[in-house]
């Protein structure tokens, strides 16, 4: 295994003014990271910078599930619940990271009817595969209104370690991958495309060439490069936050698939180990860095939990977090707009738009099948792009640091052990294991006191 760490980053910033790569990627999220894993395999020569820690904006805000959402089913979106469908099945039988989870799906008053969930669940069986889901009634296992339930399987991730592990693999087969790297604009000339980087660790810029840009950035891709009027109308942002609340509130196994009372919009109840993670929003923002959960979204989550978590409250939250949708349309309504992702084409550039999680391998794959295009390179694509990298034995802070390039404690907590996210003290008892002796290990970045709560924001 290469080394990846914050002396590997320090001695490939010292060497990378004036380097000239075939491909340079913006934005170390699952985007971002799936395509320079898959351009690597294919022996393209990539570069990937990230502003901040790699998965530290929606890469680590998602609903962590890996699913063909029976909602877009609902929404007439066979083709792309298809899609998610055969990638659930993919990811869950190669990855580790992906584990099958069941979900209880309500019928009943305010909740869906049985005819509705009997088609939905029958077509998904169909497109996916799976067992049969049967009619359990509701015998006190949720509040009356609820007449009874179907199981049905989808799966779950630690969406930011599913990243980072795409990122390690590309590192691996020869990506730079540098975080903390800002891209702060670019320049075309004869032989190709300039673009200026800066270390936000010292502060220092550089220059470095690529044939392509790809813009990986999620909410800030707007921004990243100029658009046609009617393409940035057409790009849009949404918000969506998540609460994580101790499983005492909620006790169950199963996730469950709910309608807030609210306004009757879908939301899950998904238990994590020791905690569950309920959510989610879904509302427009301007903002690429509206990452703030608000007294009211917190509230409206609450609400609509209420009736199946009656314990859980404002006081009872243990962590929460917020992720932003990159869509692509026209819709007046962020629940109408499609889910499927978008490539815009420019002059030696290629933006991606949107991009489940669950299906990063195919947009890796169509991405990266433009980009060797643009190249004119007749690469081989994998069409099973592979994530190499799996941790050793031996000491697991020891590993993450010498192979995952943490900068902080933070990038340990929140995006390489997920501490942050699945228990119940938000990862505070590991902070304090911590703190004696990461200091000698990531002094780096504790001398120059940048990240100290330092949020990828
Ligand atoms: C609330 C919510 C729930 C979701 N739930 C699910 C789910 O359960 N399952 C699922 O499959 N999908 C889910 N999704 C969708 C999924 O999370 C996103 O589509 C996906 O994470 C987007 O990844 P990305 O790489 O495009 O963007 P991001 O993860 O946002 O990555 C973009 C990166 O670009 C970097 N960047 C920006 N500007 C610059 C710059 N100038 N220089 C360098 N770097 C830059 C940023 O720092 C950032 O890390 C959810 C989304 C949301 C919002």
């Amino acid at each position: 295994m290469k080394e990846f760490s914050y002396r590997t980053r320090e001695a490939d910033i010292d060497g990378l003014d004036g380097r000239a790569f075939d491909v340079l990627i913006i934005g170390g999220g699952i985007i971002g990271a799936g395509i320079a894993n898959t351009l690597a395999e294919a022996g393209i020569s990539v570069i990937l910078v990230d502003k901040g820690d790699f998965a530290g904006a929606t890469s680590s805000g998602s609903s962590k599930m890996i699913h063909g959402g029976l909602r877009y089913l609902a929404q007439g979106r066979i083709n792309l619940t298809r899609h998610l469908l055969r990638e659930r099945n993919y990811l869950e039988s190669h990855v580790d990271l992906v584990k099958a989870k069941n979900f209880d799906i309500l019928i009943g008053d305010g909740l869906w009817s049985r005819l509705e969930i009997i088609t939905g669940l029958f077509i998904y069986r169909l497109l996916g595969g799976g067992a049969h889901s049967r009619y359990i009634r509701n015998e006190g296992k949720y509040p009356d209104n609820v007449k009874g339930y179907y199981t049905f399987k989808d799966c779950v991730t630690d969406d930011a370690l599913l990243t980072v592990y795409n990122i390690v693999s590309a590192h691996e087969r020869g990506a730079e991958c540098l975080n903390y790297m800002r891209f702060n604009g670019y320049e075309t000339k004869a032989d190709g495309i300039h673009a200026s980087l800066q270390d936000m660790v010292s502060r220092k810029t550089c220059t470095v060439k690529a044939n392509v840009l790809v813009n990986c950035a999620g909410s800030w891709s707007r921004d990243i490069l100029e658009f046609p009027v009617e393409t940035r109308n057409r790009m849009k942002l949404s918000k969506g936050i998540h609460l994580i609340l101790p499983r005492e509130v909620y006790p169950e196994e199963n996730a469950v698939v709910l309608k807030s009372p609210i306004d009757g919009r879908q939301l899950f109840l998904i238990p994590r180990g020791e905690v569950v993670i309920a959510g989610t929003t879904d509302v427009f923002t301007d903002e690429p860095n509206d990452f703030e959960v608000t007294d009211r979204d917190r509230h409206y989550v609450l609400e609509s939990i209420k009736r199946f978590a009656p314990m859980a409250s404002e006081g009872k939250i243990i962590g929460e977090y917020a992720g932003i949708r990159t869509l692509y349309g026209d819709s007046n309504e962020p629940g109408r707009m499609s889910r499927d992702f978008k490539l815009i084409g420019g002059k030696n550039t290629l933006t991606v738009i949107g991009g489940k999680v669950t299906d990063y391998r195919r947009v890796s794959r169509k991405a990266s099948a433009e980009i060797c295009r643009m190249l004119s390179r007749k690469a081989r694509l994998s069409g099973r792009p592979s994530i190499p990298y799996s941790r050793a034995g031996g000491d697991l802070i020891s590993g993450i640091v010498n192979y995952e390039c943490p900068l902080s404690v933070e990038d340990i907590v929140r995006r390489r052990t997920g501490a942050f996210f699945f228990s119940p003290d938000s990862g505070k008892s590991l902070i304090r294991q911590l703190d004696s002796d990461l200091e000698n290990k990531l002094g780096v970045m504790r001398n120059n006191g940048f990240f100290s709560g330092q949020q990828n924001r």
